[in-house]
């Protein structure tokens, strides 16, 4: 019987929810008789090969391509997943949600303490480089979220329990103690 597909992904985020999620120890061995994993940093597949059941998505959208790997997420998972405070509400990059982005960039590239040697005043500019949004989106306001999973990161064993709940169709019973919003 085919198993259920997984596929994660890091946008704004700092990796911690990807690391909450290995912190589940040796349970990763039952995880992988579980489910399979498709397009992920855990296995640094970089595209999708198949349509997944469960994508699970760390950190908002603070730049172009953030906004086209999650849209690539909605259209490949049949359930989508916001994992942790920077996918469910912009997290610690939307501390310059407040700020206009000329500014944000200077003060980066230009005018901050910890600049540097920038004597030529140069701004990256390559064309390849994705162009940074307005401001840090959460993943909601760009597509449709199925789920919520909160904290900073979420604790390993919530991430474990919802995982095991959706691809085994088990009900989702979480303690009050598994969940934390900071
Ligand atoms: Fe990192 Fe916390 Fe954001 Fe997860 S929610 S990506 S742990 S800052």
């Amino acid at each position: 019987m085919s198993k259920p597909i997984i596929a994660t992904a890091s946008l704004a985020g700092c990796f911690g929810c990807h690391m909450s999620l290995l912190d589940i120890d040796e349970r990763i061995l039952k995880l992988i008789e579980l489910v399979e994993f498709n397009k992920s940093p855990i296995d640094d597949i970089k595209t999708f090969t198949k349509e997944c059941d469960i994508g699970l998505i760390e950190g908002g959208c603070c730049n172009t391509e953030n906004i086209e790997v999650l849209k690539d997420f909605r259209k490949n998972c049949k359930i989508l997943i916001s994992v942790g405070e920077c996918a469910i509400m912009g997290g610690l990059p939307a501390m310059r949600n407040g700020i206009p982005v000329k500014e944000c960039l200077d003060e980066a590239y230009l005018d901050g303490l910890t600049v540097g040697e920038n004597k030529e005043k140069i701004m990256p500019n390559d064309e390849e480089l994705p162009i940074i949004t307005d401001k840090v989106y959460p993943l909601h306001e760009i597509v449709k979220v199925d789920y919520y999973l909160p904290g900073c990161p979420p604790k390993a064993d919530l991430l474990w329990e919802a995982v095991v709940a959706l691809v085994t169709g088990k009900e989702l019973d979480i303690p009050y103690e598994l969940v934390k919003f900071d």
